[in-house]
């Protein structure tokens, strides 16, 4: 390297140092934290990025626009939120189930949210039971659809009702989930069918993809 390159290798670091402001923190760094904050806080203001970063508003917009071209950030009034599908919004997440990888329908779909910050969607009640049953460790949130009025259930709360006789939608053995009891039980009273808890349910579709005369998209899952 020749006189003018350490010349100006030394003015650029000190010209960043004596501004006190990019402290030597890697644009990278920053980003990987404004990623971890959000996944904690769900929202963030840019003022207060500036602040707990201890960096210009400037560098922090920069920082969000890489993100925001990386898809993983989306701005909002004030601030900026996560671009991952928010939990009260099943089915938003990918177009394909996490368990059986068929295509996703929006309306029997169910989103696990993981401690980790993954979020996995599954096609039915049907896959989102089998994953629970035999997951290494239980989501931090599941959300499906009530399947009649559509609004969103939490799994653990939520009711299950299968053999009913309706088409198979999805999968099979086929499972509707149900936020309130009494909703599913008209609708046994209607469709036949047997109503289960979340536990009883993961336990009795395990139960159901192994009985031999049962004509199922994964045995393989099940049986292991
Ligand atoms: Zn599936
Ligand atoms: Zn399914």
């Amino acid at each position: 390297m020749g006189l003018s390159g350490v010349v100006i290798l030394w003015y650029t670091s000190h010209k960043i140092t004596s501004r006190g402001e990019e402290r030597r923190v890697l644009p990278a760094e920053r980003q990987k934290k404004i990623l971890s904050w959000l996944q904690q806080e769900g929202h963030l203001k840019i003022s207060d990025l500036s602040r707990r970063l201890q960096v210009s508003e400037m560098t922090v917009h920069r920082d969000v626009r890489v993100l925001v071209d990386q898809g993983r950030v989306v701005k909002t009034y004030g601030g900026i939120s996560l671009a991952s599908p928010p939990v009260d919004a099943p089915g938003r997440g990918s177009s394909t189930c996490a368990y059986c990888r068929r295509p996703v329908d929006d309306r029997l779909s169910m989103t696990a949210n993981h401690a980790d910050g993954s979020v996995e969607t599954y096609c039915c009640p049907h896959c989102a039971l089998l994953a629970c049953a035999q997951g290494p460790s239980q989501p931090r949130s599941l959300l499906g659809r009530d399947f009649l009025l559509g609004h969103t259930v939490g799994a653990a709360a939520g009711w299950y009702v299968m053999g009913a006789d309706i088409p198979t939608l999805c999968c099979e053995p086929q499972a509707l989930l149900f936020g309130e009891r009494q909703d599913a039980e008209r609708f046994v009273r209607g469709f036949g069918g047997e109503i289960f808890d979340f536990d009883e349910a993961t336990r009795e579709i395990q139960l159901r993809m192994n009985r031999p005369h049962t004509a199922c998209c994964h045995q393989e899952a099940g049986r292991e």
